[in-house]
């Protein structure tokens, strides 16, 4: 999932020109060889993203290593099917999967490629964690915890429960698979004739991983880096207290990695990663000024309310439903970093409401 597409393009230099194109023809993207032992499967998924580019990797001895799995559907598992097919393999030769982040157009199909193949599947503990978590694995639970935290950031109770949706829509996400390794920043992946070390950032979620390949230079980004739009940093129910802060840090983390490609989860590869690094903090930075300018215009107002007075890309009253939480989670998300820069201050309780901070 994620968020906004940023006004400017800066120096970040598409080098998937296939996919690029498809994307303005609104069409998938082919499957791709990106070197000698190494492919990129677009895998659809719900929503304006549109695919999953999952990257399938030949090992040495044999076999498939794989980042990232697909949104769950059949149609999806019919597309990572086929392209396997396609470069001459097959699920059953999977051996491992990586998965970045715990979103379920990442790790959806996990445990349909674990069954099908027998293959490992890694995550980071802190993604992990909130996977195996009881909400994460009750829809009735799931759905409590949602409705409750918005209510905690001054949504209505009967609002929020009509944004969050029935227990049915939420059902699969409380079937995803549980990994049964876990990988830790600087750790080496289990791929046989890769190096991938694991690169912690967090940000878009508590354990995403990005994967810097030592042999080739090549960096496969998750979501953390997009070329286009600013992922998605918003407070979750089990996630950090400042995902935004750990986001900011998490891409000053990567911008002086110089790949010689970035190889993102969606969209299209680029380079240029310190730009793009550059361009996304700069959108951050341009976000909380505005929000905090709505702060000093509305003391005492809960993130809820700020939302109604930030400007989204569409008039604030259309939003609704799940794009309204990523709104009012979003908004959350930066008040927090404004707290925890002492720019604001919050009145606690169980709604917190946000004033500036008297200096
Ligand atoms: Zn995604």
């Amino acid at each position: 999932m994620a968020g906004r597409r940023l006004a400017e393009w800066g120096d970040v230099d598409v080098t998937g020109t296939a996919q690029h194109e498809a994307w303005q023809q609104k069409a998938l993207p082919p499957v791709e060889r990106l070197r000698p032992d190494l492919w990129s499967i677009p895998v659809p998924m719900d929503g304006p993203l549109r695919y999953v580019s999952v990257y399938a990797l030949a090992l040495d001895g044999g076999g498939l290593g794989l980042i990232d799995t697909g949104w769950q559907s059949d149609a999806s598992w019919a597309a990572l099917t086929s392209g396997l097919a396609s470069i001459g393999g097959a699920v059953e030769d999977v051996r491992g999967v990586l998965v970045t982040h715990l979103h379920f157009d990442h790790l959806g199909l996990a445990e349909r490629v674990r069954q099908a193949s027998g293959a490992w599947m890694a995550m980071h503990p802190a993604d992990a964690a909130i996977v195996g978590s009881a909400p994460m694995r009750d829809p009735a639970r799931f759905i409590e915890s949602e409705v409750d935290f918005l209510v905690s950031l001054g949504a209505d109770p009967d609002e929020a429960a009509a944004d969050v949706g029935p227990v049915e829509s939420v059902a699969a996400f409380t079937r995803m698979a549980v990994p049964d390794r876990l990988l830790e920043h600087g750790e080496l992946a289990d791929l046989p004739g890769w190096s991938l070390r694991a690169v912690h950032t967090p940000g878009h979620t508590p354990g995403h991983l990005c994967f810097a390949e030592e042999r080739t230079g090549l960096f496969f980004s998750g979501d953390h880096v997009l070329p286009r739009i600013s992922p998605n940093i918003s407070t979750t129910p089990t996630g950090s207290p400042d995902p935004l802060k750990d986001y900011l840090d998490s891409l000053a983390a990567v911008r002086d990695l110089d790949p010689a490609e970035v190889l993102p989860a969606h969209e299209w590869r680029f380079r240029g990663l310190d730009d793009r690094v550059d361009q996304l903090a700069a959108h951050h930075e341009q976000r909380l000024a505005e929000l905090l300018a709505a702060v000093r215009a509305h003391p005492g107002s809960t993130p809820w309310q700020l939302a109604a007075h930030l400007t989204w890309a569409r008039p604030w009253d259309q939003y609704e439903r799940r794009m309204r939480i990523f709104a009012v989670t979003e908004t959350d998300a930066h008040v927090r970093l404004l707290a925890s820069r002492g720019l604001v201050i919050s009145s606690g309780g169980p709604v917190p409401t946000w004033t500036l901070a008297v200096r």
